[in-house]
């Protein structure tokens, strides 16, 4: 089925330039981009966008870096756009990523792990409305 995922590129790839071989991966693995820009999460988004890890530990320290930088969100297409992306992704620890994921090759912490892809339907659904009128949407 074809479906659409939420993804946003993270401070730490912006930081260290990978922005470009992000997109190039996410392309060349299929994905259609339908929508993104680079803007910066105020401190109340991250924490929204974050609320279901609210009550974990690493919370606070989570949204004070998905606010350290600009981030890129992007609304992406595909056939299985959303299991999919977490195949390309890997493991939410980079060092436990497959080889080739864009977790192994660009991520350098649990933390700072280069990539946020949406993990079901709903949530997919509700990512891209917090980041793109449906109008924006190509
Ligand atoms: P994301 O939601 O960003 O796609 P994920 O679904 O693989 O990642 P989650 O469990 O939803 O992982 O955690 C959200 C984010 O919180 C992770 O991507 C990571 O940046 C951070 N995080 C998760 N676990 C830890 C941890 N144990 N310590 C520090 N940060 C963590
Ligand atoms: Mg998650």
């Amino acid at each position: 089925m074809i479906e659409r995922t939420l993804t946003i590129i993270k401070p730490d790839s912006v930081e260290k330039k990978n922005v470009g071989a992000i997109i190039a991966h996410l392309e060349s693995e299929g994905f259609e981009i339908l929508a993104a820009r680079m803007t910066r999460l105020s401190e109340a988004q991250a924490r929204a966008f974050y609320e279901v890890h609210k009550e974990r530990p690493f919370y606070n320290d989570l949204v004070a870096y998905m606010t350290s930088g600009p981030v890129w969100p992007m609304c992406l297409q595909r056939e299985d756009a959303i299991g999919y992306l977490r195949k390309v992704m890997g493991a939410t620890n980079p060092a436990e990523a497959e080889p080739g994921t864009i977790r192994a090759l660009y991520g350098e912490s649990i933390e700072r792990n280069a990539i946020h892809g949406s993990d079901s339907p709903e949530n997919a659904a509700g990512e891209i409305a917090f980041f793109f009128p449906t109008a924006d949407l190509a």
